[in-house]
């Protein structure tokens, strides 16, 4: 149904739309597309959307893009976005090129094996995209410290692990802040587009720290490991898979007492075929091979490249808007099934307000007797955080590291966070550890916003610390 004001608004893009002078990019048939979504006023655009070849420059030659991943949607999302206008792209990845990854990460080639898929994948769609700078970063994602992800006006998720996202995920909400009344300051948005595929399944999804979803909001979307309970595996086998790990799992163990599977070595992984196979003539199943056999002791899904070319269009076109605001983004999860015809699905999820990610943090009330070694054991006892093994910073300041910096940073553990932190009365500390909470193994920055109690008159200096 339209409302007369809706007429209006329409009549106004259209009169917009030949407002706007055309002539460059009717010139340009490279960019055509491109052009008519950046120059022309619309419909379902952000309300900030300005029309300009002031965008379209700013797109061009100053937003700065980080894509997480070079693998199978790292490849199609380097390649999407440097085609939708993009030229300032960085992206990082750990792993070199193997030969089981040139059936679906087009941008590698024979000789490429064992090269470093980041400088590979740059190097290659710098040839074939004139214009475009892509900067490869070869290192785990942990390398780089955190100012680093805060240069890119956007980063774009292109990968396989739980994990790495968490980690990223946590990284961009770090630099989120809130005002007074809880709200999130914008600039301190860092928004995240992240897409996942599994066979021929996949998601895109659209993060804006504060708005919607982070990763962690919805961490439950990720269901546990599937295993196999092992009285079916010993009693009552009924599939291919059941065999295979009865042979991987139980008689690997009665025959090799003290050794150790190892599932890259040829001969381990062909004991273990051979054993599956005299297993399922036994109980008469059919269908154990040995390329089962690996993809099942391995728990490898077959990665397809149609569905990362899917997933990745999805990214990047979301990218696009984001940057541009040349269209209303999407909200905020969408859902690609492949497996017997086609079905996407768009599913709006709310935000967690009490995430220790991207809300608007734990609030701890201490004394400002409290010394940081104190701090540290209440973070452990917190019913909300449980963490173990922490790093704390505050304002890019170091207070208490793990690892190599450790050393270096005991002294501060005997004095007071107040003094630490500059005394001031109210301030927000990252902590970095490990939490066991719920049996989730979950490591990343958290946020605490952290109160002294009395510090503002600064009369009660005497108390025990504690919160
Ligand atoms: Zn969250």
């Amino acid at each position: 149904m339209h409302t007369d004001s809706d007429i209006l608004q329409l009549e106004d893009a259209q009169q917009a739309c030949t407002d706007v002078p055309m002539a460059e990019s009717t010139v340009n048939s490279r960019t055509r597309d491109l052009d008519r979504l950046l120059l022309r006023a619309g419909h379902l655009v952000d309300p900030n959307f300005q029309p300009s070849i002031e965008l379209k420059d700013y797109i061009q030659d100053y937003a700065r893009v980080l894509v997480v991943g070079a693998g199978g949607l790292g490849c199609e999302l380097l390649k999407d976005l440097a085609l939708s206008g993009f030229k300032n792209l960085d992206v990082i990845d750990m792993d070199r090129i193997e030969v089981t990854n040139l059936n679906r990460q087009f941008l590698f080639r024979l000789e490429d094996v064992g090269k470093p898929k980041a400088e590979v994948a740059a190097k290659r769609v710098m040839e074939r995209v004139s214009g475009v700078k892509i900067v490869p970063h070869f290192c785990r994602i942990e390398d780089k410290n955190i100012d680093f992800y805060n240069d890119f006006i956007i980063i774009v998720l292109g990968l396989d692990s739980v994990e790495a996202r968490s980690y990223i995920n946590s990284v961009a909400c770090s630099f989120l802040e809130y005002d007074e009344n809880e709200k999130p300051i914008e600039e301190t948005v860092k928004p995240m587009v992240d897409g996942g595929t599994e066979g021929f399944k996949g998601h895109a999804r659209v993060i804006i720290p504060g708005m919607t979803p982070c990763f962690e909001c919805t961490i439950w979307l990720f269901p546990p490991q599937v295993k196999f309970p092992l009285c079916t595996l010993a009693e009552t086998p009924r599939t291919a898979a059941h065999c295979i790990e009865y042979a991987h799992l139980i008689k690997w163990d009665e025959i090799h007492s003290g050794k150790t599977f190892d599932p890259d070595d040829p001969e381990d992984m062909q004991w273990v075929y051979k054993e599956a196979l005299k297993r399922a003539e036994l109980f008469g199943i059919p269908g154990v091979t040995y390329s089962l056999t690996q993809g099942v002791v391995k728990n490898i899904i077959p990665a397809i490249a149609s569905t990362n070319a899917i997933i990745s269009a999805a990214c990047a076109l979301e990218t696009l808007k984001i940057v541009s605001g040349c269209s209303k983004t999407l909200d905020n999860y969408l859902t690609f099934n492949g497996v017997e015809g086609l079905h996407t699905k768009v599913t709006h999820f709310e935000m967690d307000i009490n995430c220790i990610v991207c809300g608007p943090g734990v609030h701890m009330e201490l004394d400002t007797s409290c010394t940081l070694q104190k701090f540290l054991e209440l973070l452990e006892k917190h019913p909300k955080l449980h963490l173990s093994k922490v790093s704390v910073i505050f304002e890019g300041k170091n207070l208490y590291m793990q690892g190599p910096l450790e050393q270096e940073t005991r002294s501060n553990l005997s004095k007071t966070l107040f003094d630490l932190m500059g005394r001031v009365p109210s301030g927000t500390v990252h902590v970095n550890g490990t939490s066991s909470k719920n049996d989730k193994k979950t490591s990343g920055l958290r946020k605490l916003r952290v109160f002294f109690k009395g510090a503002d008159g600064m009369t009660d200096m005497d108390t025990a610390g504690g919160a």
